[in-house]
Order: C-alpha cells, then sequence, then structure tokens
C-alpha cells in the first residue's frame, strides 16, 4: 500500500511538472477513476469540459474521457493540441450508429429536424441539425417549432425522458449506454428498501422504468450539483460509478449509495496516471477532425451553444 501510494505521489509530481513545461490543461469526465480526477485541472460533463476547453489558452488539452469528447474538444479548439492518453478509449453508444444510418432516417424523414446527443462521433454530429446533452435536451427540443417533426439520435433512454418531460413526440434511434442499461429497477429498489430516507438521483441514459423510479433525472454535473443542494445525508446514484469519487470529496458528511456497484464504463476506465504521464511525455495522442468533418458537426454544436 505504501509503496503503491509512492509511486503514484511520483507519478503526479511528474505529471504536474511536465504539465507546466507544455502550457497544458488536463480535463477529466465525471467518470474518470479518482486518481485522474484528483490529478485533473477542471472535472465536469462533456458539455463543461468542451466550453471550458473553448475558453482556455492551454497550448495543450490533455483529454481525460473518451473519444466523441475530445472530437467535440479538437473541433472547438481547432488552434490547440487536443491528446488523449488513450485512443481505445471509445463509447459503446457513440458506437452503435454510422452517418449512414443518419442519413437514411433523414431519406425517410425529409422534413424533420435532427437532434444528435453529443455521446456520437463528430462524422453523426456532422449530419445533425442541433447537437444536445443531458442536461439540456428537454430545452434543445422545445426550441424546435411544435410542427417539426424531430429525429432523436443516438441514445432511446434520454429521448424517452425528453417525451416524458415535454409532452413531445420524437422519432428514436434504438441506441443506448451499455453502463446504465445494467443499472436494475431490482437493484434499485432493494437500496431503497435498505436505504428509506435515501434520495434517488439518476441519469437520463439509465432505463424509464429506473428513471421513473428517482427523485431526480439529472446530468452528471446536474446531480454533483444536486448532491451539494439536498438536505438529506443519503443519496442513492444511479449511473457511472466513478461520479462516486467526486460526489464524496465534495461532500464527506453525505453518504452516497451506487444504485449498481458494478456499472463502470469500461471506456472510461482505460486511463491512467502512466497513460497520462505518457502522454504528456511523448504527446501522444493528437485527436484530428477533417476539416469538413468539424465544420458541419461545429454547425450543430454551436447551435446547441446558441440557445444559452
Ligand atoms: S458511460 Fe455509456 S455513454 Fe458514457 S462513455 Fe461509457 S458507454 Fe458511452
Amino acid at each position: 500500500m505504501q509503496t503503491r501510494l509512492k509511486t503514484e505521489e511520483r507519478l503526479v509530481a511528474k505529471i504536474e511538472r511536465l504539465k507546466k513545461e507544455r502550457r497544458a490543461m488536463i480535463i477529466a469526465h465525471n467518470y474518470q477513476g479518482g486518481e485522474i480526477q484528483d490529478v485533473a485541472d477542471f472535472i465536469g460533463d462533456s458539455l463543461e469540459l468542451s466550453q471550458k476547453a473553448a475558453k482556455t489558452d492551454a497550448e495543450v488539452i490533455v483529454f481525460c474521457g473518451v473519444h466523441f469528447m475530445a472530437e467535440t474538444a479538437a473541433i472547438l479548439c481547432p488552434n490547440q493540441t487536443v491528446l488523449m492518453p488513450d485512443l481505445s478509449a471509445g463509447c459503446g453508444m457513440a458506437e452503435m450508429i454510422s452517418e449512414e444510418a443518419v442519413r437514411q432516417m433523414k431519406k425517410a424523414h425529409p422534413n424533420a429536424v435532427v437532434v444528435c446527443y453529443v455521446n456520437s462521433s463528430a462524422k453523426v454530429k456532422a449530419e445533425s441539425d442541433i447537437c444536445c446533452t443531458s442536461s439540456n435536451a428537454t430545452r434543445v427540443v422545445e426550441s424546435i417549432p411544435k410542427d417539426r417533426e424531430i429525429l432523436f439520435i443516438p441514445d432511446q433512454y434520454l429521448g424517452a425522458h425528453v417525451m416524458r418531460q415535454t409532452g413531445r413526440a420524437l422519432i428514436l434511434y434504438n441506441g443506448y449506454c451499455p453502463t446504465h442499461v445494467r443499472i436494475m429497477t431490482a437493484e434499485l429498489a432493494k437500496a431503497m428498501e435498505q436505504h428509506p430516507d435515501a434520495v434517488v438521483l439518476a441519469h437520463p441514459e439509465c432505463t424509464g422504468p429506473v428513471a421513473q423510479l428517482a427523485n431526480h433525472v439529472l446530468s452528471t454535473s446536474g446531480i454533483a450539483l444536486e448532491a451539494r443542494k439536498e438536505p438529506r445525508s443519503a443519496m442513492i446514484v444511479a449511473t457511472e460509478t466513478g461520479i462516486l469519487h467526486r460526489l464524496q470529496k465534495e461532500n464527506p458528511q453525505k453518504e452516497f449509495i451506487p444504485a449498481c456497484r458494478y456499472c463502470d464504463c469500461a471506456h472510461m476506465k482505460v486511463n491512467n496516471l502512466e497513460k497520462l504521464l505518457w502522454s504528456l511525455e511523448e504527446m501522444q495522442y493528437p485527436v484530428r477532425v477533417d476539416v469538413d468533418v468539424a465544420s458541419r458537426a461545429k454547425a450543430a454544436i454551436d447551435a446547441m451553444l446558441a440557445l444559452g
């Protein structure tokens, strides 16, 4: 244990030194492992991370998250170097839809507006009219005139949540997050029975029955905010387990109970301190997006950002 801590301290010291030399900023998603969150300059959800990246004057952005997030940062920061410590960090949901599948949907619904969850590749965003995140999806859908058909891609569960919130009929793609669908109602109900005073916070990528058991359905940053505001001291959290590190650190006096103890996203967890250090040492691995794809994807991202 002592040796492991010493190794970790040495890695962190090297990362800190190289970060200054490279004029780099490390940003990490709420689902990253605790050791990565602790060394990051900024932790947040995918939209916050991209917005942070877009505003920084750092020359290098080391993006500890998954590929679609780093792509978004590269699109918003064309003059900076965006690095990923491990390019194999993909996303099960993003990989469920191709740009060709979107084109086919548009052919079948030529007058529809395509709303694309940011958990998608740049090529899929490039086929879309407007992006959304789990925190602003309802607002994005409400901004579209009522007489327009809407294709909502790729997450069917976020789409169904937006339908419940807005009362609008959306045409859903059948994608889902392989991590969030592992959160079962039976397990959640058991946790609720064991902690009858706890508040239940769920991410909208959870299945409908899980979301319907929750007191609040929120994005990861929404969960972090609610955890600070909530006067009750126990919370059952239905999302990827990485967020528990941040929640516990920010609210040491409160108790956070995972709705599913094994719901780790394998993609999020491929990053570690060694890979982060190598990334800074070797300036690896740069994330680049084709110029035409980037400009079309940026139009969809900008349409979302314009809503404020
Ligand atoms: S948690 Fe789900 S949506 Fe998020 S990166 Fe992992 S597979 Fe993708």
